[in-house]
């Protein structure tokens, strides 16, 4: 039997983090992953057609982060494979295109006088509101409401948040406006758009991409790992995660070769915590179980469309708030990277969000296409004959859902689980974090020094800033033009 340092379940951002660092110190590990290829929701599809190779990630994947760390971590895998994109983001709302970050003169144009005056009263009142008659703030809706008044709330929070979670904002825990929208303010936002280059510097307005999608930093960790001695096995799910006492003892594994067993120091798991839950043998208390069946993940589909024409439009992400347009956000992958469609072609990704099992997630790629396409003619993005090929996809556990009870349910089944000495929980699905790639890589690397050092880091502090989350490191070579 082939001796590993570490088992690691799930082959995404978090999963390959820990193996790469673990990698570099000479340890040897054995990635399970389900899917076919590794990169998680981050992965790149590759799809070879007559006009030639078109690229998506599942929705396009900007880095960024607060940890020149991982600058160099990527930059050492990728090294000159690695761009910097200008972002140009329009939201579409009533029918008309808003830029983001937002500026002054289209806001006004488009918003008209006698929207803009109902929220600037809006957001005076609320403010008002807060000083002399405070109110509890539970919910996603309590937070945007107080802090920006309802009429700049429901503009492009609330019902883009509720088409995300699939639940009303008055059923999503506070956690989310404060990990999202927490120190965004009116005031900062106007200071930002009038005086552009005063206030901290920021992220917002261009962020890295590699050149052949955000994948290649995940395919590119498989290759290094492999050649060092380590085990990449794809199609491959763990049927029963063993355990004694406070520690793991060995995971049985389902591979495309049949079942195996691995035994190893230390197992790293960013599996989703549901699955987790119910791999345990012997099983884990009642309690615990029933913590876990409350929490529930949000779904997505996707349509990913091969264009024949040079480009749709310049924007790298259009989102659309309101609910009767029925997709969330589409993207152009080529203008993340040329590298993504072949020259004088396109492409265009189009997300849904959604339930397992609902009305999206079952309908068929034919009506799912018709119903995208009217849309998307009606909107002058796409013409229903200038698109070669309909690709369709869907995705399971994609956003874990805070509602009001995660918190209490999660820290009762974390806290469980954080108890096994030789058992590293990370990632977004693993431990029901709503992370971005930078910081599933970043929870990878510490499970990875843990287990280098036996001294356990807090996985939990990860991204937990008080600050608003598009605020970032920027690489001394930028800081001029940014
Ligand atoms: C549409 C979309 C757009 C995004 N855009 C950005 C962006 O612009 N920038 C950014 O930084 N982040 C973005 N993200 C977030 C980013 O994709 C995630 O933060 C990151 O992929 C999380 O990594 P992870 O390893 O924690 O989890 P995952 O990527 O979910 O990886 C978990 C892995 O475990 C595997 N797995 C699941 N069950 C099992 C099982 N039973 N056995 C074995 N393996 C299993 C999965 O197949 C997967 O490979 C986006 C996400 C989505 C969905």
């Amino acid at each position: 039997m082939t001796q590993y340092d570490a088992v690691i379940l799930g082959g995404g951002p978090a999963g390959m983090a820990s193996a790469m660092e673990l990698s570099r110190k000479g340890k040897r590990t054995a990635i399970i992953e389900k899917a076919s290829m590794v990169g998680g929701l981050a992965k790149t599809f590759e799809f070879q057609e007559t006009s030639g190779t078109y690229r998506t990630d599942i929705g396009p994947h900007r880095f960024f982060s607060k940890n020149k760390y991982l600058y160099d971590f990527i930059e050492d895998l990728l090294k000159e494979k690695w761009i910097k994109v200008n972002r140009l983001t329009r939201f579409y709302v009533d029918g008309k295109f808003y830029f983001y970050p937002v500026r002054l003169g289209n806001v006004l144009t488009q918003m008209g006088p006698i929207r803009a005056v109902r929220a600037l009263i809006d957001y005076l009142f609320a403010r008002l509101r807060r000083r002399i008659w405070p109110k509890e703030i539970r919910s996603f809706e309590d937070y945007a409401v107080t802090t920006f008044g309802r009429t700049l709330a429901e503009f492009n929070m609330l019902n883009y948040t509720e088409k995300i979670w699939g639940i009303p904002c008055s059923e999503i825990s506070r956690d989310w406006a404060l990990q999202r929208i927490g120190g965004l303010s009116v005031w900062s936002t106007l200071k930002k758009m009038i005086f552009k280059k005063s206030g901290p510097k920021s992220l917002v307005d261009s962020f890295y991409y590699p050149e052949f999608g955000s994948g290649t930093i995940y395919e590119a960790i498989a290759e290094r790992i492999r050649q060092k001695g380590s085990d990449v096995l794809v199609s491959s799910e763990p049927t029963r995660i063993r355990w004694q006492g406070n520690r793991v003892t060995a995971v049985d594994v389902k591979t495309p070769d049949g079942e195996k067993t691995f035994e190893a120091p230390a197992y790293v798991c960013s599996i989703p915590i549901t699955q987790t839950v119910k791999l345990m043998d012997p099983a884990p208390p009642k309690e615990l179980v029933e913590a876990v069946s409350g929490l529930r993940f949000r779904a997505q589909v996707y349509l990913f469309l091969t264009v024949n024409k040079e480009q749709i439009s310049p924007d790298n992400w259009v989102y659309f708030p309101n609910k009767n347009i029925p997709f969330g956000r589409i993207s152009e992958m080529k203008n993340f990277s040329k590298q993504m469609s072949p020259p004088g072609k396109t492409s265009l990704f189009v997300e849904y969000f959604c339930f397992e099992g609902d009305k999206i997630w079952n309908m068929s790629k034919g009506d799912l296409f018709d119903l995208t396409i009217t849309h998307l003619d009606q909107l002058g993005f796409l013409k229903k004959e200038e698109v070669l090929s309909i690709h369709h996809f869907k995705q399971q556990h994609v956003y874990p859902i805070y509602d009001l009870e995660y918190k209490n349910r999660i820290e009762t089944v974390m806290k469980w689980l954080d108890g096994f000495e030789n058992f590293y929980v990370i990632g977004r699905p693993g431990r029901f974090r709503y992370t971005n790639q930078d910081h599933s890589l970043e929870m990878g690397i510490l499970a990875a020094q843990s287990i280098l050092d036996g001294k356990r880091r807090d996985v939990e502090e990860v991204g937990n800033e008080k600050e608003y989350f598009e605020r970032g490191y920027i690489p001394e070579e930028d800081q001029a033009t940014s």
